[in-house]
């Protein structure tokens, strides 16, 4: 069945926070769309975004939403994504639009994190494609967006900073740093199951938790995990615990969130979400 083309012009800037476990909508690179697919049918419809399969939720009037992540690497601009119909795929419109975001210089003492000899680089390239597996891991359970916050405490550092590492360019933040004194016990934010449970070269111990449906979480430098991959977590379980371990300046949670293998800002999922500084 077609949807009606009120639903295909899409104002996805108009959206409002959604009471319902859904994150705010923020159409800027590092952000999320959310584009309502009307109440068709009680399957949920499939929706393609760059070729990758997007997370899709049903609100309380049984309509269907797409949950789009936007790449920290987009350019401002309009968008589309599509909706599969039995093969047939029909276009869904979405603007796009800028933002800057700040730079951050950071020391670490030890230099190998910032430049690994090649034994590092063999061990952190095998690391990259165990992540990108977990990542691309589709689960058609029922995805979960309610999210409560795995760790109280500061951010520390925003997710999407330009990062400079002993003056060298490294990549942007992919995730929320929360300070917390090490030790301190790091929940899972929604109920999921464990795809990694790791020590890794840069982000040190790490937990990845998948949600449904594209929904993958991350938590890095941790002194310990307390969980092993194929466990399933209810929301509030502790999964390990603040630490330092990989590539850090002191003890916190480095929190990551993915929607179609695309890292996007926590923030976005905390009710209400931390200020923006620093
Ligand atoms: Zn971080």
């Amino acid at each position: 069945m077609r949807i009606p083309l009120v639903f295909m012009i899409l104002l996805a800037v108009g959206i409002p926070h959604l009471a319902w476990a859904l994150p705010q909508t923020e159409p800027v690179p590092g952000g999320v769309v959310i584009l309502p697919l009307g109440t068709n049918g009680s399957a949920s419809p499939q929706v393609l975004f760059d070729g990758t399969r997007t997370t899709v939720v049903r609100g309380m009037k049984q309509e269907w939403h797409a949950v789009i992540g936007l790449p920290l690497s987009l350019k401002k601009g309009d968008y589309t994504a599509y909706i599969d119909y039995g093969g047939q795929q029909t276009p869904l419109k979405f603007t796009v639009l800028d933002k800057q975001y700040q730079t951050q210089h950071l020391t670490i003492k030890n230099k190998r994190k910032v430049e690994p000899n090649q034994k590092d680089l063999d061990r952190i390239w095998k690391e990259r494609k165990k992540k990108k597996k977990a990542l691309r891991h589709w689960q058609d359970a029922k995805p979960e967006l309610s999210f409560i916050k795995p760790v109280e405490g500061r951010t520390s550092s925003q997710f999407g900073l330009k990062r400079y590492f002993n003056g060298k360019p490294r990549n942007p933040h992919g995730g929320l740093d929360i300070a917390a004194p090490e030790g301190t016990p790091i929940k899972a934010p929604a109920d999921g199951v464990v795809l990694i449970a790791d020590d890794f070269f840069f982000s040190g111990n790490v937990v990845y938790l998948d949600h449904g449906e594209g929904v993958i979480t991350y938590y890095a430098h941790m002194k310990e995990y307390r969980v092993k991959p194929g466990d399933t977590v209810r929301q509030g379980q502790v999964i390990g615990l603040v630490g330092m371990t990989g590539r850090v300046t002191g003890p916190h949670l480095h929190w990551g969130v993915y929607l179609n293998q695309t890292a996007v800002n926590p923030a976005l999922f905390l009710s209400p979400p931390p200020p923006e500084s620093p």
